[in-house]
């Protein structure tokens, strides 16, 4: 046992010894001083890093303050602060690793005491187990030597060593703590050992990031010294540039400069001669006020007296004016006497398909190729010749007229009938002058006679296409207005009014059945008027237009058998025209009397009875009142019958005076109507052969048969005669039945004549 005992010491010891050996205590120690001696280092590397990297900054940032790269840079130095932080970071990081490998350190000294502390035990008890030991092996020795004793000491020994083998025990189990205490001691270096690994992991992460960054910097450095090379490059260019630029300008400015050194030697007299003007200019704008004032004085003497020039000019001008005016008048008025103040056209309408065909569809009509005066009608064998104040041939038409403006070409505007005036139609052309002078403030009226559908109708009013005398009257009266519109102001107005059976009916009012009564103005003023007739003012052809259709509604027509259209009453659109000179103050009253007459054919022939009868009465009746009335005026008889019928009593302020008549009759130049165009081409020779002048009118004082009566002297018309009628007076001047047996036989005479 206690060889067993002493071998189990033996072991215990070498255990404790090769636990020392591995314990490594120095070794961790080692290590720790290592990673010191090496963060000391890191530490040192870090700074001198960190002064380079100052030293770096501060070049940087004295020459480049307006680098282009400065930008680039701070993002640069940006990242490297970055760089910076990071590295800080790791730094506390490495002193935290420190601190904890310090704690480990201080633990593993703690345990390493403790340890020495348990060993230094055990060697104590092992001492004093030892020391038991070798007294027990005396006391065994000196046993054996007394064996009688020795038994007794067995005995003891026996005794004792249960003491021994408890004490055994005990130690055993002390052992076994102090085993345990190593194992645990040795656990604990097991996790110092880990923890030293897991720091050294730590480190070696530490210092390739370290690295890392290292290499960061020196690129970033290596780029910046780049940048900053090429900065350099850039700057050392740009001052050369600057430089070479700055000597061609420095060139240019000393050539200027030499320039202005001249320029000055010159500016110099010129400067001399400036002061010198300037100084004169001064003593001028001194004295101005009153020269001002003196040229003020006598501009104004002179304006006035301008003025005054001026206005004596004027007053001579306008007197001159007026003169002028009279004198106008007074030519035209000559004119209209040398002319005459009546006048007579004849217009031969073309033969229409109405007309038939055969023998009494043939012309009986034709003209003198050298007097536009004259024409020639065929009738019962006989050719009769007509000398009216014109003719118009049949081609002498509305299409004619409407292809001569064509041809033109001018379509457009006020001026378009103006500028094609002299290419017109002749019928236009000798209407042109009558539209002028109601401008001037005549009175005028244009007759449209003839046979129902001898073309009345036609020449007055037209198609639509190729209007007739009203509508470019007026139109012309418009153009003529506007021309004028700068020293006049003019205002036009329209009436249209129809004469039925001796009854004036107004053909624009609301109530076209209202007879009208003409009556003598209060005024004594000898002047007429129509009280309740409709009057409209009118400002273009557009308006007249207007008016022209609501009249064609309300004109009363009725058919006979001679044709279904014909118009049994007299038609007249009456249109004033009243201006305004505004310079003079001078007005003028203008009437343009435009009458369509009812058809002058005779009543037999149309077959007629009752009351168509009386109406045929009534329109033969106021047509020989007009022949009676302008027979009359032409010769200049003292006395007028206008009151002899409604037309004539109406227009009589129309047909009397300065005014102007133009008579154009119709006439069908158709074989069956040769009775009728006969009768109307007579009447017209009438009109227009009573001669002028003193000596016919004393001669011609007689008045017109009806046409009544013309039909009960056997269908003859009446033709103009030189003498006197036996009964004619001024006072008398219409016929009376008394009268009619005494006129036949001057008319039958007449008829022989011209026959
Ligand atoms: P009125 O009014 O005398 O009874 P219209 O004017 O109605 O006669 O004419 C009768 C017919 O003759 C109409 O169809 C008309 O177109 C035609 N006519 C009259 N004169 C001419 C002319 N100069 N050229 C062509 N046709 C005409
Ligand atoms: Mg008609």
């Amino acid at each position: 046992q206690v060889e067993t005992l002493k071998a189990k010491l033996l072991e215990q010891a070498q255990e404790i010894s090769r636990l020392r050996s591995e314990q490594g205590g120095t070794d961790a120690e080692k290590h720790r001083d290592l990673l010191a001696a090496e963060n000391e280092r890191l530490r040192q590397e870090m700074k001198a890093c960190e002064g380079e990297l100052r030293e770096l900054q501060r070049q940087q940032q004295a020459p480049c303050r307006d680098c282009p790269h400065l930008q680039e840079n701070a993002v640069l130095q940006e990242q490297l602060s970055q760089l910076q932080r990071e590295a800080e970071e790791m730094r506390a990081k490495l002193v935290e690793l420190d601190l904890e490998v310090q704690q480990k350190t201080n633990r593993l000294a703690e345990v390493e005491l403790r340890l020495k502390d348990s060993l230094a035990e055990r060697a104590e008890e092992e001492e004093r187990l030892s020391r038991r030991l070798r007294d027990s092996q005396e006391t065994i020795a000196s046993l054996k030597s007394q064996p009688q004793q020795i038994k007794y000491i067995i005995k003891t020994v026996e005794v004792e060593s249960a003491k021994a083998k408890q004490a055994l025990c005990e130690t055993q189990s002390r052992n076994q703590y102090l085993q345990e205490q190593v194992g645990m001691q040795k656990q604990v270096l097991k996790e110092m050992e880990q923890q030293l690994q897991r720091s050294q992991k730590t480190e070696a992460q530490l210092r390739a990031q370290i690295m890392m960054y290292e290499a960061e910097l020196e690129r970033a450095h290596g780029q910046m010294l780049e940048e900053m090379q090429a900065m350099e490059e850039e700057k050392n260019h740009a001052i050369e540039e600057a430089f070479s630029r700055a000597q061609v300008e420095m060139k240019a400015v000393h050539e200027n400069l030499a320039g202005v050194r001249t320029n000055l030697l010159t500016l110099q007299p010129a400067l001399r001669t400036l002061t010198h003007d300037y100084n004169s200019l001064k003593r001028q704008v001194r004295d101005f006020p009153v020269l001002l004032q003196e040229t003020l004085r006598s501009a104004r003497a002179e304006i006035s007296q301008a003025i005054e020039e001026v206005h004596s000019t004027n007053r001579e001008l306008l007197r001159k004016y007026r003169r002028e005016l009279q004198l106008r008048k007074k030519c035209h008025n000559e004119l209209v006497r040398l002319k005459g103040n009546i006048r007579v056209f004849g217009r031969v309408r073309p033969i229409t398909k109405e007309d038939g065909e055969g023998p009494e569809a043939a012309n009986a009509v034709t003209f003198d190729a050298d007097d536009d005066a004259v024409l020639y009608l065929l009738h019962k064998g006989k050719q009769v010749s007509f000398e009216l104040d014109k003719v118009f041939p049949p081609q002498a038409s509305q299409e004619e007229v409407g292809a001569t403006v064509h041809t033109a070409g001018v379509r457009e505007g006020g001026s378009h009938l103006l500028l094609t005036l002299p290419c017109l139609s002749q019928v236009f052309q000798e209407v042109q002058a009558l539209v002028t002078s109601c401008i001037d403030g005549y009175n005028v009226c244009i007759f449209a006679y003839g046979q129902t559908g001898a073309g009345k109708t036609y020449t007055m009013e037209g198609t639509a296409a190729n209007p007739g005398i009203n509508q470019r009257a007026l139109q012309l009266l418009f153009s003529e207005v506007r021309g004028k519109a700068a020293d006049w102001d003019y205002t036009i107005t329209v009436s249209a009014a129809e004469i039925y059976n001796e009854a004036l009916r107004d053909l624009l009012g609301k109530e076209p059945q209202e007879k009208l009564e003409i009556k003598l103005c209060p005024d004594g003023s000898g002047q007429l008027y129509v009280p309740g007739l409709t009057e409209f003012r009118v400002q273009s052809v557009e308006d007249i237009n207007k008016v022209f259709e609501s009249g064609h509604i309300k004109r009363v027509t009725e058919c006979t058998n001679l044709n279904e259209h014909s118009s049994r009453s007299h038609a007249l659109l009456i249109v004033t025209v009243r201006g305004l000179d505004r310079s003079t103050g001078l007005r003028t009253t203008g009437k343009l009397n435009l009458v369509d007459l009812a058809g002058s054919e005779r009543v037999g022939r149309s077959g007629a009875e009752g009351s168509r009868l009386r109406e045929a009465q009534h329109i033969n009746k106021s047509l020989s009142a007009l022949g009676d009335v302008i027979y009359a005026l032409r010769s200049r008889q003292g006395h007028v019958p206008f009151r002899n019928s409604k037309l004539t009593y109406l227009l009589q302020d129309s047909l009397s005076g300065d005014s102007k008549t133009l008579m154009m009759v119709q006439v069908s130049p158709a074989e069956k109507n040769t009775s009728e165009t006969l009768c109307s081409l007579k009447f017209a020779e009438r009109v227009r052969s009573v001669e002028l002048g003193p000596v016919s009118r004393k001669a011609e004082l007689g008045s017109w048969p009806s046409q009544e009566h013309l039909e009960v002297l056997g269908g003859h018309c009446w033709c103009p005669s030189s003498s006197p009628s036996p009964q004619g007076s001024p006072l008398h001047a219409s016929p009376s039945p008394g009268q009619l047996s005494s006129r036949s036989a001057s008319i039958r005479r007449k008829l022989h004549t011209s026959g």
